[in-house]
C-alpha cells in the first residue's frame, strides 16, 4: 500500500484541473479515472476530415482565473478565438432572426414588440426583490418581463443547460445577472456601473477553443498530473487521520481525497460515511442530452452560416433546443468547402435515423438545405448535465455542513458551481487553495 498526499476520484475537467493547480503547487496528487481516457464527457473525435465535440467544445471566459490559468500553464498559444462574428441567432415564428449582442441594436431588434420593450427599459426602476428559491421564469419575469423568458432566456437555459427555466435556480444559473441585482438594485444599473468601472468580469471577453479541440486541453491536463486509467474507486473509509481509497485490486491511503465523480457516484461512495450527505447528493438529478454532429458540402447550405449558431425557445416546438455552427466558429474543425452543424436534442434515447430525421426536419427550413449529411456522427450522454433545481442554495450550505465532519474529504464536480469548463476551472483554484490551507494545519 501506498501514500498520496491528495488523491481525485474522477479524471473528468473537474478532478483534472484540480490535480492540475495542486501539482504547481508541488502536491503529491493522484488522479484516479474508471475508464481508459482521461476527460469525462468531453472527448474530441476526428472521423473523415470532421472534428466533432462530444461535449463541451467551447470556453466562454470572463474570469480572471481562467486567464491565469491559460497564461500560467502555456495553454495560451494553443488557444483558437472564436471566429470574429457577432451574429447569434434565435428561431422566431419558424424563421432565424439575429439578435444583435450589443445592448442598443439589441433592444432594437424586430424580435420585441413595443410593449416588451418598455418592459425592459422599466427594469432600471423596479425595486430589488426575490429569494434563494427564485426560478429563473421568476426572475426574469419579475426583472425583464415574460417576454425576453419567453423570446430569449427560455431558449438559453433548454439550449445551453438542458433545463427548464421554470425549474431552475436562478441564483444557481444566473449567478451574474442575480448578483448584479443584490449589488446594483438592477441589472441595467450593474451593466453601466461596471462598464464605466472598466470591471473585467462585467462582460465576456473571449471564447475560444484549442488547436485539435477541447481534447488539447484535457491531455496536456493529464499529462501534467498524475493520471492513473482504469481505476474505478469502490470504496473510500477513514482510517485514523487518513483516507483510504480502493478499486477491486488497488489501495493507497491518502491524507486527503477529492470527490469530482458525478453526484449519484459520490453519493454511493458516501453513503458509508454519511448517510444523509448520500441522500442530499441523490437529489440531483441529470438531464439527458444527445448532439447530433452532420457534416454537408458548403454549397449545399443557402444559409451563410454568419454566426456563431441558433437556439430555439420551446414555444417553437422544434426538436433542436440549439445548434453550434461549429465550422463558422473555428477555422479548423472541417475539411475544406465543408461545414460542421452541431445539434442539440433533449434525452438521449432515440435511435440514430430518428435523431438525424428529427434535425433534418429542423434545419431543412431554417439554413435552406436540400440534400442528405456527408458525414454523421451521433454522441449520446444518459447523464448529461445536473439540474440546478429546486433549493440550490440550501442544499450546497447542507452539503458544506456535512463534509465538515468529514475533514480532508471534497465534493467537487459540475453539480455545485456552474457547469461550464470555465467555472469548472476557477473552483478547481478555489478547492486546491483549501486542500493547501488545511495541509499548513
Ligand atoms: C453535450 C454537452 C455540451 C456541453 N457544452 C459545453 C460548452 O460548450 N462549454 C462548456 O463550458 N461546457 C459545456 N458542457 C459542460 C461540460 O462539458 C461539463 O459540465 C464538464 O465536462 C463536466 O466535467 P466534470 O469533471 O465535472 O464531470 P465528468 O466529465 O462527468 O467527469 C467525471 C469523471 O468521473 C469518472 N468516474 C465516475 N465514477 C468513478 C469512479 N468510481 N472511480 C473513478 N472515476 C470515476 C467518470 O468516468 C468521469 O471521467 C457541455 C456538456 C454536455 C454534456
Amino acid at each position: 500500500m501506498t501514500d498520496v498526499e491528495v488523491l481525485v476520484v474522477g479524471g473528468g475537467i473537474s478532478g483534472l484541473s484540480i490535480a492540475w493547480w495542486l501539482a504547481q503547487a508541488g502536491v503529491s496528487v493522484e488522479v484516479w479515472e474508471q475508464t481508459s481516457r482521461p476527460g469525462g464527457k468531453i472527448q474530441t473525435v476526428k472521423e473523415n476530415g470532421y472534428l466533432m465535440e462530444q461535449a463541451a467544445s467551447v470556453v466562454m471566459n470572463f474570469r480572471p482565473e481562467i486567464t491565469h490559468f491559460m497564461q500560467k500553464s502555456g495553454l495560451e498559444a494553443y488557444k483558437i478565438l472564436r471566429a470574429d462574428t457577432t451574429n447569434r441567432y434565435l428561431v422566431n415564428n419558424g424563421k432565424l432572426l439575429a439578435l444583435p449582442m450589443q445592448l442598443i441594436p439589441m433592444l432594437m431588434s424586430p424580435l420585441w414588440s413595443w410593449r416588451g420593450r418598455l418592459r425592459m427599459f422599466s427594469e432600471i426602476i423596479i425595486p430589488k426583490g426575490g429569494n434563494a428559491q427564485e426560478t429563473v421564469s421568476e426572475f426574469i419575469t419579475r426583472r425583464l418581463g415574460k417576454e425576453v423568458l419567453e423570446k430569449a432566456m427560455d431558449s438559453f437555459i433548454t439550449g445551453t443547460l438542458a433545463s427548464d427555466p421554470a425549474l431552475a435556480n436562478a441564483y444557481a444559473v444566473l449567478p451574474r445577472l442575480t448578483y448584479l441585482e443584490s449589488r446594483y438594485g438592477s441589472i441595467a444599473v450593474g451593466v453601466i456601473m461596471n462598464k464605466l468601472l472598466q470591471r473585467k468580469t462585467a462582460a465576456i471577453t473571449e471564447a475560444f477553443s484549442f488547436q485539435g479541440g477541447m481534447q488539447t486541453l484535457i491531455n496536456f491536463l493529464a499529462q501534467q498530473t498524475c493520471f492513473r486509467s482504469e481505476h474505478a474507486v469502490t470504496e473510500i473509509a477513514k482510517i485514523g487521520k487518513k483516507w483510504r481509497v480502493s478499486t477491486e485490486n488497488k489501495t493507497v491511503f491518502a491524507q486527503q481525497v477529492v470527490l469530482s465523480t458525478p453526484a449519484n457516484i459520490a453519493a454511493n461512495l458516501i453513503k458509508p460515511l454519511d448517510k444523509e450527505l448520500a441522500n442530499c447528493l441523490t437529489e440531483i438529478n441529470m438531464a439527458a442530452l444527445s448532439v447530433v454532429h452532420l457534416g454537408f458540402s458548403h454549397n449545399d447550405i443557402k444559409h451563410p452560416l454568419d454566426g456563431t449558431g441558433f437556439l430555439t425557445p420551446r414555444k417553437e416546438n422544434l426538436a433542436v433546443t440549439g445548434c453550434l455552427w461549429m465550422s463558422s466558429l473555428f477555422s479548423d474543425r472541417v475539411p475544406s468547402g465543408k461545414v460542421l452543424l452541431s445539434s442539440y436534442l433533449s434525452g438521449a434515447l432515440q435511435d440514430d435515423e430518428q435523431s438525424v430525421t428529427a434535425v433534418m426536419e429542423a434545419l431543412k427550413p431554417l439554413l435552406g438545405i436540400d440534400c442528405s449529411p456527408e458525414n454523421v456522427r451521433i454522441d449520446r450522454h444518459k447523464q448529461g448535465l445536473p439540474l440546478y433545481y429546486g433549493d440550490y442554495t440550501g442544499r450546497m450550505a447542507k452539503i458544506i455542513k456535512h463534509l465538515e465532519k468529514l475533514p480532508g474529504l471534497y465534493l467537487e464536480a459540475n453539480y455545485q458551481g456552474g457547469v461550464s469548463v470555465r467555472d469548472r476551472i476557477a473552483r478547481a483554484a478555489e478547492v486546491a487553495k483549501k486542500i493547501l490551507a488545511w495541509r499548513k494545519i
